[in-house]
């Protein structure tokens, strides 16, 4: 599941491809993928618009149109997104075809849960699932002390507190186990009965992790791929998730493996306390 740094690698490979470039025709071969208000073609949202940028909030990517309006993409599970410069046959599953003045922008999506959800101008600050997200781990409004307060009496697993999208905005499982790790802090702790001085460390270790997440262009199990069709590289990198029953890479005991809120999550019992 794409997470802030795999929606990040999309918006940035995708920017120069698609900034400036004019709509010229929208295909859809599975309809359910295109979210648009009663009364809207699908055609009337975007024929001949231009797009005018390109942001990501949390896990979602915020493509700006023209006239003010955008169109969200939700990647869910196995979304994706892949610009082609010449016109390219749909791979397996491709749901959405942009028609752009240069090339064509691909929506995919194996298991169906994402969407594109085109938003009217004006309306993008009503839309519910942008305006619950908690501030963005990267950003200037992420800080220490908001941690603590937001953590603070929490009797919820820390674990689940990072998932939790309201809080901060953008983990999902792969950056969740491995900030704990880095942080060295067993994913069951209560989340209130964090100590300072690891607070401290788990905000460190949440924004170090997501920068090199980014740097390495986000982490490719099976679906995941930028919008020029790359794997990122990541994977390479994990020290816990997708490890369990493996060797930790530092004591060499091996990794436990648990369920925490539904969501597996694997830790080292001798490196996280
Ligand atoms: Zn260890």
């Amino acid at each position: 599941m794409p997470e802030l740094p795999e929606v990040e690698t999309i918006r940035r490979t995708l920017a120069p491809h698609i900034l400036g470039q004019t709509i010229k025709k929208i295909q859809l071969l599975w309809p359910g993928a295109f979210v648009l208000p009663a009364g809207v073609t699908p055609a009337a949202a975007l024929r001949r618009r231009s797009v005018a940028s390109l942001d990501r909030r949390g896990k979602y990517l915020l493509l700006g149109l023209d006239n003010g309006a955008t169109v969200v993409t939700h990647f869910r599970m196995t979304g994706s997104l892949i610009y082609y410069p010449q016109p390219a046959p749909p791979a397996r599953h491709t749901h959405v075809i942009i028609h752009l003045a240069a090339g064509q922008l691909h929506y995919a999506d194996q298991r169906k849960f994402g969407r594109l959800q085109f938003v009217p101008p004006g309306e993008l600050g009503a839309l519910a699932c942008l305006n619950k997200l908690g501030p963005e781990p990267l950003g200037e409004s992420f800080w220490l002390e908001y941690f603590a307060i937001r953590l603070n009496g929490k009797k919820t697993p820390v674990k689940a507190a990072l998932l939790d999208q309201t809080i901060i905005c953008g983990l999902g499982n792969i950056y969740a186990d491995e900030a704990l790790f880095q942080a060295g802090i067993l994913p069951f702790r209560e989340s209130g009965g964090l100590k300072f001085s690891e607070l401290f460390l788990l905000y460190d270790a949440v924004r170090l992790t997501l920068r090199q997440g980014i740097e390495a262009g986000g982490t490719t199990f099976r679906d995941y791929r930028d919008a020029d069709g790359q794997s990122g590289s990541f994977q390479n990198r994990l020290r816990v998730y997708g490890r369990g029953g493996q060797p930790c890479l530092v004591c060499g005991r091996p990794l436990q493996k648990i369920k925490i809120g539904g969501r597996a999550s694997v830790y080292c019992p001798d490196c996280q306390h």
